[in-house]
């Protein structure tokens, strides 16, 4: 069992599914050939996939071009099912910073063939998260900033204003499509700026006033 942490408190929520939004921004949608999507692209990881700040991200056997993608994260906290915009936003308890490490040469296989991603984006440490801001301490403005650096080299740098679908909506979304519970989490996407990462590199993922984690790359031997 794995559980999300809330900063400066004892409350921690054991985490069930990780809801993943695909191309919600347009220059990354861009950058990897794909078109804009009309309504948000929604993958699953399995909270087996998960590690956290400081912890090493493993880049498989099966994959040689593992990527970073660094997101903002939504924590649910009750559960919700074809929610409102309002109880969409009152679902959300915490954000956090999150990378979806994904064998982009597996999924550029399975893609291909029409198959699903699964394989690219479930694989152990694939899913990076910070402990959590509740949102109680702090409210997204909406124009806070994203930025990853590899080896100290900004790579990923952009404004969540620049999302297709806001926070509110993804939620909303993904309510009509699947029930939402207390300790879920949800991905937003990445910015443009994804790439390779190798063995002793090292991955720092900010987003303004939420936090910062830190995780070096190995290789699985
Ligand atoms: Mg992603």
């Amino acid at each position: 069992m794995k559980f999300a942490k809330i900063k400066n408190s004892e409350k921690k929520y054991e985490i069930g599914k990780l809801v993943c939004v695909g191309r919600n921004y347009a220059e990354h949608a861009q950058e990897l050939g794909n078109e804009i999507p009309e309504f948000p692209l929604v993958f699953i990881k399995p909270s087996s996939a998960v590690i956290f700040d400081g912890e090493e991200i493993v880049i498989p056997k099966f994959s040689n071009e593992v990527h970073h993608e660094a997101e903002l994260l939504l924590l649910i906290g009750k559960k919700i099912k074809n929610a409102t915009i309002e109880e969409s936003e009152e679902a959300v308890i915490a954000f956090g910073v999150g990378l979806d490490m994904t064998a982009r040469d597996v999924q550029d296989q399975l893609k291909k063939k029409g198959h699903p991603w699964t394989i690219s984006k479930c694989f152990d440490t694939s899913a990076v998260l910070s402990d959590f801001v509740s949102k109680e301490n702090y409210n997204l403005i909406g124009n806070e900033v994203i930025t990853l650096k590899v080896n100290g080299e900004i790579k990923q740098n952009s404004s969540i204003d620049k999302m297709i679908f806001n926070w509110k909506e993804i939620v909303k979304f993904i309510s009509h499509e699947m029930t939402l519970e207390e300790g879920d989490i949800i991905f937003t996407g990445t910015p443009k700026g994804v790439g390779k990462v190798l063995k002793d590199d090292v991955i720092e993922t900010e987003i303004t006033n939420i936090g910062k984690i830190t995780n070096k790359v190995k290789k699985e031997s």
